[in-house]
C-alpha cells in the first residue's frame, strides 16, 4: 500500500531529512525548514516505500526506460526502474551541460519516464527531457519524491510527487526568525552565524 503524504513527512523528521529551525539558504534567503532528500534516500527500506508511490503511478503506462539526473535523481530512478523492471540510465553534468554518457543511448520512440529526487525550479528535469526529445524518444512522464515548487512547474507531460513540500523563505531583512534572535544555521556545515 502506498505511503501518505503524511507518513512520508514523518518519516523525512525521524531520518533527519527535514529540519526545522532558522537556515540560511544558498540563494541567501532564510527559512524556517531544511530539506535535504539524501538524509532519506540513504535508507533503502524507506527509498523502497517511497519510489514505490512513484512507480505505482505509472505501472499501467507503457515505459521502456527510467532516465535521471545525475547526482541526486540517480537512485531514484534506479529504485523505480527495479520496481517497475525497466532499464535505468543517467544524464550528468559535462561542462555544466547534462548529458549521455558512459555508452548510455536512447532509441527512437523508445518511451521514457524521467525521475528526480526534488523539483525546485525543475531545471535538470527539463534539461533532461530535451535530451530524451533530441534522440526521438518519448516522454511518458515524469516522477519525483518532492516537488517544492509550489505547484509552479509543469512538465507538460503527467507528473506525480510522492510528497509536496511547500517552500517558505523570506528576505533576511524581513526574516521574522532573526527578530526573534534565533541562531542562523548554514546546512550542510556546523558554521552559526
Ligand atoms: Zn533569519
Amino acid at each position: 500500500m502506498n505511503l501518505s503524504e503524511k507518513e512520508i513527512i514523518e518519516i523525512f523528521k525521524k531520518t533527519g531529512a527535514l529540519l526545522e529551525g532558522h537556515f540560511l539558504l544558498t540563494s541567501g534567503r532564510h527559512s524556517n525548514v531544511y530539506f535535504q532528500c539524501a538524509k532519506v534516500l540513504q535508507y533503502p527500506e524507506y527509498m523502497e516505500k517511497i519510489c514505490a508511490n512513484i512507480a505505482a503511478h505509472f505501472r499501467s503506462s507503457k515505459i521502456d526506460t527510467v532516465i535521471s539526473p545525475a547526482i541526486g535523481g540517480i537512485i531514484v530512478g534506479q529504485e523505480v526502474a527495479r520496481q517497475l523492471n525497466k532499464r535505468s540510465i543517467f544524464a550528468e553534468r559535462e561542462d555544466k551541460v547534462l548529458t549521455l554518457r558512459r555508452g548510455f543511448s536512447i532509441e527512437p520512440g523508445e518511451k521514457i519516464l524521467v525521475c528526480e529526487d526534488v523539483v525546485t525550479t525543475g531545471g535538470s528535469v527539463f534539461e533532461v527531457i530535451e535530451i530524451v526529445k533530441s534522440l526521438g524518444g518519448e516522454v511518458v512522464g515524469v516522477g519525483c519524491i518532492v516537488d517544492r515548487s509550489n505547484g509552479k512547474v509543469n512538465f507538460g507531460y503527467p507528473q506525480v510527487s510522492a510528497v509536496k513540500l511547500e517552500a517558505v523563505s523570506f528576505q533576511p531583512e524581513e526574516c521574522e526568525l532573526c527578530t526573534k534572535g534565533l541562531p542562523l544555521i548554514k546546512p550542510g556545515s556546523r558554521k552559526i552565524k
